[in-house]
């Protein structure tokens, strides 16, 4: 078969930029377009099963719903699920991605996306998804939102239609690496505002993003959709990180 002209394309680029795994620097075959080499792709780790049924943090004791879910009040976000825990390799993938440019991981990223909802049978009722938005400001710096290109990479799998800037992101809240649980919950209050309603109304709604915490964003963005008339909203995440 003659090489296409995407090969030829990813062929050139890679003699000009050898790849090699973003975990571990091995060196990478142009063919492979893979941004982890197979030892680190094999060592990414789904979700341990069974996890809680409403925040979807693995469960050590065997119960339907974690501690801190337990008897809690009714949240905007109905469920929340993650392809991923967050461990070494999966970080450097992630960071590659949002902080040294390689908004090409986005495809290799959404399929595993793809791959690991199938073990969700409990987001199928979630058939329109939005992603969480970026402050203009860091929209600008970083070129692209990760989140965005993942919702609308697991869409074009999916069968999940995307909804284009349903939501905005109203504040640029400050980093909330360094804040407690309770400290984050009042960072992102009143964070998001729905844009276009006429979007959200009476639909179940996937809330993409690539890294979860303590899910203060997505519930954030979770209620400013419930008040704008969706049905119900359900979280789908990349990695999960306890
Ligand atoms: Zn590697
Ligand atoms: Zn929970």
């Amino acid at each position: 078969m003659a090489p296409n002209l995407k090969t030829i394309g990813t062929y050139l680029l890679n003699v000009l930029l050898p790849r090699t795994c973003v975990h571990c620097a091995l060196d990478l075959h142009y063919l492979e377009g893979q941004p982890l080499c197979p030892g680190c792709r094999g060592s990414l780790e789904p979700i341990p099963k069974p996890c809680c049924a409403v925040c979807g943090l693995p469960l050590d004791d065997g119960g339907r719903d974690c501690y801190d879910c337990r008897g809690a009040a009714p949240r905007a976000l109905k469920l929340a699920r993650s392809a991923f825990v967050f461990n070494a390799q999966l970080r450097s993938a992630v960071h590659a991605f949002k902080y040294r440019g390689r908004r090409d991981l986005s495809g290799f990223l959404a399929r595993e996306m793809t791959l690991a909802l199938d073990r969700y049978p409990e987001l199928d009722a979630y058939n329109f998804s939005a992603a969480v938005p970026l402050h203009p400001a860091r929209l600008r710096r970083r070129g692209f939102n990760q989140a965005e290109l993942l919702a609308r990479g697991l869409g074009a799998r999916g069968n999940i239609f995307y909804l284009e800037g349903a939501a905005v992101r109203t504040r640029d809240t400050k980093s909330q690496t360094t804040l407690s649980k309770e400290e984050r919950r009042v960072n992102m209050t009143g964070a998001f505002g729905v844009v276009k309603p006429e979007l959200v109304k009476g639909r179940n709604i996937l809330l993409v993003d690539d890294v979860a915490t303590t899910l203060a964003t997505l519930e954030s963005l979770a209620a400013e959709l419930k008040k704008a008339g969706a049905r119900n909203v359900a979280a789908f995440t990349l990695a999960r990180e306890p």
